[in-house]
């Protein structure tokens, strides 16, 4: 079955269904690995949702009580996803959390969202656990460009820092993604537009992902907070072109709501868990 049919009631890979299908992101994955400087730490995981309080945590156990509860008053729900409030790949919970999921709910598309510093690596076992959709979050294909957006990254015990973190993580986000391709999922790629760091990078961004088998691309604004606090937020004309260039390779999403990590139900809902 080709991804388009597989992921026909995603709405968040396919406009159409944006208003007529839903989906639950179970907040069981609160740790993180990287240091983005516009993340505070004190709310979501900005890659993926608005400015707000962080989700409360469930443990995997809860997650799928809730998800019963939900699916049982919400025919629309289609999707169960893991995004947050910390990276889901860098929690152990995700998995065990999707686990549970798709013996559940087998028929439910099951997704989820990262960074991506642990994709390549992890792949194999989303593949595995029935996950067809996965979310990256990549804001610069350069690690001259990137450098700057992070404080640290840190992989398999070592914590790197400055051009070495950001080389890692590029590097790692781009093997992820083509693995990721190459084994059947789904991959779109956040990227957070963030003036003056790479505002005249999104173009190459996008050239490069869709290179990979990137189906889709939604460039987020940068919410002004933690190091980056003094940044300008990039207005509308400045959107505006960063997706009309973005979008000469890769097809561009604009209906995202930045949901929270606990969000429930329509994309236009504002639900919660
Ligand atoms: Fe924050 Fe998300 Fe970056 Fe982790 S990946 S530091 S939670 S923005
Ligand atoms: Fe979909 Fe965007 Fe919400 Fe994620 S944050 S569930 S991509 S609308």
């Amino acid at each position: 079955m080709s991804w388009e049919t597989d992921l026909k009631g995603h709405p968040c890979f396919n406009r159409s269904a944006s208003t007529r299908y839903g989906r639950v992101h179970l907040p069981v994955a609160p740790r993180c690995n990287v240091k983005c400087r516009y993340c505070d730490r004190r709310g979501d995981c900005p890659n993926e949702s608005g400015p707000g309080a962080a989700s409360r945590v469930l443990c995997p156990d809860e997650a799928l009580a809730e998800l019963k509860r939900l699916m049982a008053r919400d025919q629309r729900i289609r999707v169960a996803a893991v995004a947050g409030p910390g990276d889901p790949l860098a929690n152990e919970e995700t998995f065990h959390t999707l686990d549970l999921v798709h013996r559940e709910f087998p028929e439910l598309i099951k997704c989820l969202s990262t960074n991506g510093l642990l994709l390549s690596d992890r792949v194999p076992m989303l593949k595995a656990l029935g996950v067809k959709s996965v979310t990256v979050t990549v804001n610069a294909v350069d690690p001259r460009v990137a450098e700057p957006v992070y404080e640290w990254v840190r992989y398999r015990d070592e914590t790197y820092r400055g051009r070495q973190a950001a080389a890692r993580l590029v590097l790692n986000q781009l093997e992820g993604i083509w693995r990721a391709v190459r084994l059947g999922l789904a991959v779109k790629v956040n990227t957070v537009l963030i003036p003056g760091v790479n505002e005249g990078h999104v173009a190459e961004i996008s050239r490069v992902v869709k290179g990979l088998g990137v189906r889709l691309m939604n460039v987020m604004p940068l919410v002004p907070r933690a190091g980056f606090r003094d940044l300008p937020a990039p207005g509308a004309a400045m959107m505006r072109a960063a997706r009309t260039a973005a979008g000469a390779f890769t097809p561009q999403m604009d209906w995202c709501r930045q949901c929270r990590a606990d969000a429930a139900g329509l994309l236009g809902e504002c639900g919660r868990i």
